[in-house]
């Protein structure tokens, strides 16, 4: 038994499953999980001495690659002053100046401890604001572990959404409707439908989380209009792509800007932190100028800040998209060559240094047409590699994050194990 066999026999003992959140166990690709030791640029080294070539890079936050120096001196340096204060610091207004200065929509935002708080605030200040209860999402986009929104589609089109976990209430879940992404036509009689009672729609703009997903031209304008008829707020969940696809997220790519945008994972440099924000006018809704309650004994922590700030600062300075969009696409062209060689469906759908597998003829876009992918065979090539020192995301439904820190040598040895891994199948 190595050393990580050992841990996750004592963890099964004392933390349910092994792990503190479901994915880590490695349910969808087999095995035993390995435990990691330390993490450094573009790797994991674990317990066992084994060095891993990551792409799941803390699942998103770790865009500057792991343990980045000039995080870490950020960290210490505020760790001189305190490690909480409960009072206001001068650590959120600079971080919420610079949110504001980054994201198109957003002119005011509050800051929250993980990307769940932040869409669940997004929820109950859009109910608070509109005085509706109906909330619209999108089959496959998952916005943290938030009641209304761990649902999943009731059966026939148009239905309401039912719980996808147990302990959510039907009554909760009953006010969440559950559309495909992508569907013009059920997206127009939905809203034709429930006309002036939706309190919002809440969407990640680039879906991420069941593998990734484009929209198709013209979708997320439509969504901003529909929503702007029928004055409903669209909500995005950018926690994923919020500062990955760029300074602005997905709203200043696409220049279809929502009313709430909910943030995370980037902007905590590797700590625990999320935000929202959005229309100062909506915004002003919130406790204790509003009647809108949301509260947080830790949010704003400094030392997250801190680390979140340096992460910001560093991308404003740098702003590497257009290197990290190449990397990724060097990545994506490679697979699909390996694939096409071994005569293997393969569609790599990519949105700068996010890009993901689906082992499937079927044109990927949506849910029901991400499931179609090849699971098996998913594990297979996830075992493979793992075996040669390439850590994939243990799942087919997660997406590849690539780092400023996967350099020529990260990306060769990786398109070398992965061609070999798809030769073999
Ligand atoms: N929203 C999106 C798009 C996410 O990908 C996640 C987590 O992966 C969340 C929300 C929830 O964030 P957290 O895990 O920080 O609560």
């Amino acid at each position: 038994m190595n050393a990580s066999e050992a841990l996750f026999e004592r963890a099964r003992k004392r933390i349910p499953g092994g792990v503190n959140s479901p994915v880590r166990a490695f349910r969808s690709v087999g095995g035993v999980p390995f435990f990691t030791r330390s993490a450094h640029g573009c790797c994991l080294t674990t317990v066992d001495d084994v060095e891993l070539i990551d792409y799941v890079g803390t699942w998103g936050p770790a865009i500057h690659g792991h343990n980045c120096l000039f995080i870490r001196e950020a960290i210490e340096t505020a760790l001189k002053y305190g490690t909480s204060f409960g009072t206001p610091h001068p650590y959120e207004v600079t971080m919420a100046e610079m949110i504001v200065d980054c994201v198109p929509s957003i002119e005011k935002v509050r800051m929250v401890n993980s990307g769940t708080e932040a869409t669940m605030a997004c929820i109950r200040l859009a109910r608070g604001y509109t005085g509706r209860d109906l909330i619209i999402k999108f089959a496959g986009c998952y916005h943290g572990h938030v009641d209304p929104l761990l649902v999943k589609a009731g059966s026939g089109a148009l239905t309401f959404g039912c719980p996808d976990s147990a302990g959510i209430p039907a009554r909760t879940a009953e006010s969440t409707l559950v559309l495909p992404f992508n569907d013009f036509v059920q997206l127009e009689a939905t809203f034709d439908q429930h006309r002036d009672t939706v309190a919002a729609v809440i969407v990640e703009p680039y879906p991420a989380n069941c593998g990734l997903l484009l929209p198709k031209a013209g979708y997320l304008s439509r969504l901003r209009e529909l929503c702007t008829a029928h004055g409903a707020l669209l909500i995005f969940d950018e926690v994923m792509t919020g500062f990955r696809i760029g300074l602005g997220g997905v709203q200043a790519e696409t220049h279809v800007l929502p009313d709430l945008t909910a943030l995370g994972k980037i902007i905590g440099g590797g700590l625990p932190v999320g935000a929202f924000g959005g229309r100062a006018e909506v915004m002003d809704c919130l406790a204790p100028l509003g009647r809108v309650y949301q509260a947080g004994t830790l949010s704003g922590n400094p030392l997250a800040l801190a680390a979140g700030i340096a992460s910001v600062q560093r991308l404003k300075e740098t702003v590497p998209y257009t290197r990290l969009d190449t990397a990724a696409l060097t990545l994506r062209e490679a697979l699909l060559d390996a694939a096409t060689a071994k005569g293997l469906p393969l569609q790599v759908p990519q949105a700068g240094s996010m890009l993901s597998l689906f082992f499937t003829e079927t044109p990927v876009q949506d849910f029901d047409t991400a499931t179609t992918t090849d699971a098996v065979l998913f594990a297979k090539i996830f075992q493979y590699a793992l075996s040669q020192g390439v850590y994939l995301p243990p799942s087919p439904y997660e997406t590849c994050f690539l780092s400023t820190a996967h350099d020529a040598r990260a990306l060769e040895k990786t398109i070398q194990v992965v061609t070999e891994a798809v030769r073999r199948q």
